[in-house]
């Protein structure tokens, strides 16, 4: 069986934003030379998200509208986590609620995807850069 791992980097100045990742997680894919198998992608970090969707500007709107209501930034006092000194609370939540990692299988070297799949990198606390692994095993 091979292995393969790899850190992707992301920034975004913003505090809230998607990256669809797909064509950096195809690349590793092709740099593994693994035809047959697993791959897993999660951010390293717990106010970030990695899903998979379609990638359609609305609903990458959508998402920030629904997360927003669901855990608004502001006011950052209504959090007990923000208690902490932090600010980030909602970013925490706003993660949880997309997701941690995705795993997708590989077929004849490629994404075995459905016909609108995407792979997304969702961040809640941005202005710092982080980290994505990927890891790829099979044959
Ligand atoms: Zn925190």
């Amino acid at each position: 069986m091979k292995s393969y791992r790899k850190e992707l980097w992301f920034y975004l100045p913003t505090r809230r934003g998607f990256i669809n990742i797909t064509r950096q997680v195809e690349d590793c894919l092709h740099e593994s030379g693994i035809k047959e198998g697993l791959i897993l992608v999660n951010p390293m970090h717990i106010t970030a998200s990695v899903f998979i969707n379609d990638d359609e500007s609305g609903l990458l709107h959508d998402y920030e509208s629904w997360l927003e209501k669901l855990a608004p930034h502001e006011p950052t006092s209504q959090y007990w986590h923000n208690r902490t000194g932090e600010d980030n609370a909602d970013a925490h939540i706003k993660r949880q609620a997309m997701g941690r990692e995705v795993v997708v299988a590989v077929t004849e070297g490629r994404l075995d995807f459905g016909p609108w799949e995407q792979i997304f990198y969702g961040e809640f606390d941005g202005g710092r850069r982080k980290r994505v692994l990927v890891k790829i095993i099979g044959e």
